[in-house]
């Protein structure tokens, strides 16, 4: 909402109770569907257990899911349609680009096959010519896959996990993770010569740390940071997609394209 206020856009909040049902947010989701004035719905997640989150979010209008998580945005992306594309790829994308990172015909290494990140990611990437490789937790010798990649993505919710082993000196890491860190044993291991960043740390109690270890800046050719890199481009493409659905719905959809 506040990056709406700061573009431009009008917004509004919807927040039920914990004791919302499926068909109440359905009905929810319906109204903001029919009215015209309306270009782009986000459905926060989790939502409140007992409702049924798949159903929720199907029921968002393709045309409106600026989340990019509509199965019908979904298929326009594996299938290079316009569509919606998901907020926090679309943002890599264009960080990449931003940056001129070269991407035909390079190795890139997704770890993470969500439907949010990983997914969506590897199919960006496959549609601009790269060879993409999908990681997971059932993945054989993760380093060594990893470590053939030009462009390596994290998005696996461990901190840290992501050390020098698994980078080839001169890689691109894009480091999606957002893990806090509470336990001063993991700080530690994570910034083992801080002293500064420790005083900090038992100041707050905690710390924001990716899935990529520090220690990987010493060898990687650009690196995204934690706090600061993926997380506000996230935003800013969710400002982006709303404009791009408004066009879209209104049938303007070369400047979607843009
Ligand atoms: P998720 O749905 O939990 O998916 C995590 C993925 O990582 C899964 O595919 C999982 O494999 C894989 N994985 C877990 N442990 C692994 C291991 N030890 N080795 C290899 N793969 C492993 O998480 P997500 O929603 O994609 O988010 C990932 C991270 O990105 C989180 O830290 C999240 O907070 C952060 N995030 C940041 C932004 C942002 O704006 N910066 C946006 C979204 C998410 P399986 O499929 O086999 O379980």
């Amino acid at each position: 909402m506040k990056s709406c206020e700061e573009v431009g856009i009008y917004s509004e909040k919807h927040t039920p109770g914990e004791g919302v049902t499926t068909d109440e947010l359905l009905a929810l989701v319906d109204d903001l569907n029919r009215r015209n004035e309306i270009d782009g719905i986000l459905v926060q997640l989790p939502l409140p257990a007992g409702v049924d989150s798949k159903k929720v979010l199907l029921a968002v209008d393709p045309a409106k899911d600026v989340d990019g998580f509509h199965p019908m945005n979904v298929g326009f992306l594996s299938t290079q349609r316009p569509g919606l594309v998901p907020c926090t790829p679309a943002g890599i994308m264009e960080m990449l680009a931003r940056s001129g990172i070269k991407l035909a015909g390079q190795e890139a290494v997704v770890i993470g096959r969500s439907d949010i990140v990983g997914k969506p990611m590897a199919m960006l990437l496959l549609n601009v010519n790269a060879t993409v490789t999908v990681c997971h937790s059932k993945t054989r010798d993760l380093a060594e896959v990893c470590r053939r990649a030009d462009i390596l993505v994290a998005a696996i919710g461990r901190a840290g996990l992501v050390n020098r082993d698994f980078v080839r000196p001169g890689a691109t890491v894009i480091d999606v993770g957002m893990n806090r860190v509470t336990d001063p044993e993991e700080f530690r291991r994570l910034f083992p010569r801080s002293p500064k960043r420790e005083e900090t740390f038992k100041a707050k109690g905690s710390v924001l740390v990716g899935d990529v270890h520090p220690e990987v800046a010493e060898i990687a050719g650009a690196i995204t940071p934690v706090p600061g890199g993926v997380g506000p481009l996230t935003i800013a493409m969710l400002m982006s997609n709303t404009v791009k659905a408004a066009k879209m719905r209104r049938g303007n959809f070369t400047a979607a394209a843009d």
